[in-house]
């Protein structure tokens, strides 16, 4: 069975709630693509205009970030229920900038995957390795230690339905794409990883982005290895080119 592509911006920490549904209406006609899952991250007090602008489109709606508590006193944080209530069906979690500026731990974003599967919200659960850890040639060994914790207790059958997001974090809004082969690389790795945590059957349907100054120019070569399923998109997320990255196959 081969595995549907999906594609996914990640906004950041860009965009007002009026910027963002101009956004949304730009882009609605350039991500047309039947053959691609098209998924917008967008800021926590983006997503209901962001979800209302996407009705009736083929965009579905990812928060950044969700706090793995259901509520109470956590100033500041988003539960998973009003993630859900709000009409958003992904989370982006463990992306690099929250462990390393917010110190997020793979404990805990084992915590929010779990948390995130039990309200039926599909995890994009990032991975990556720094340039030193490449130099010192233990990337697969970082990354399998992410991939193991952060899928701690999660069973086959959800495993199945979640998305890796492959990115080193080199070529996170530097310009510097890994080439396809270091990609394919890796995410055959995060697959191999999946297999022994799993069976073959879970690690064939997994899906594993790739992310990672992913550009129109690129985007078609990247998303033709075979174990690369799509990607997580950020800065050319917020241009016209994003319909470019999406319709990669046109
Ligand atoms: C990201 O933020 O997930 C990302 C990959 O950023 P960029 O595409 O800008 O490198």
């Amino acid at each position: 069975m081969a595995r549907r592509k999906i594609i996914a911006g990640n906004w950041k920490m860009n965009m007002t709630p009026s910027e963002a549904v101009a956004l949304v209406e730009t882009l609605k006609p350039l991500v047309q693509n039947e053959d691609v899952d098209v998924v917008f991250g967008v800021p926590a007090i983006d997503i209901v205009p962001v979800v209302e602008a996407c009705k009736g489109t083929n965009i579905a709606v990812a928060a950044e970030n969700m706090y793995f508590e259901e509520s109470g006193a956590y100033t500041g944080e988003i539960a998973p229920k009003m993630l859900v209530d709000a009409g958003v069906k992904y989370v982006i979690l463990g992306h690099s900038e929250r462990r390393d500026y917010f110190k997020e731990t793979d404990a805990d974003i084992n915590k929010k995957v779990l948390k995130a599967i039990e309200h039926g919200i599909t995890p994009i659960m990032c991975c990556g390795e720094s340039l030193e850890q490449r130099e010192q040639g233990i990337t697969m060994d970082f990354i399998r230690q992410q991939v193991k914790i952060g899928l701690q207790n999660v069973t086959a059958d959800q495993a199945k339905n979640l998305v890796i997001a492959y990115e080193p974090i080199w070529a996170i809004g530097t310009g510097k794409t890994a080439t396809s082969q270091q990609a394919e690389e890796v995410c055959k790795g995060i697959r191999q990883c999946i297999a022994e945590i799993y069976d073959d059957a879970t690690a064939a349907e997994i899906r594993i982005q790739y992310g990672g100054s992913v550009n129109a120019g690129n985007a078609a070569e990247l998303f033709a290895m075979e174990d690369i399923d799509g990607g997580l998109v950020g800065g050319a997320s917020l241009k016209p080119d994003f319909g470019k990255i999406v319709c990669y196959n046109k």
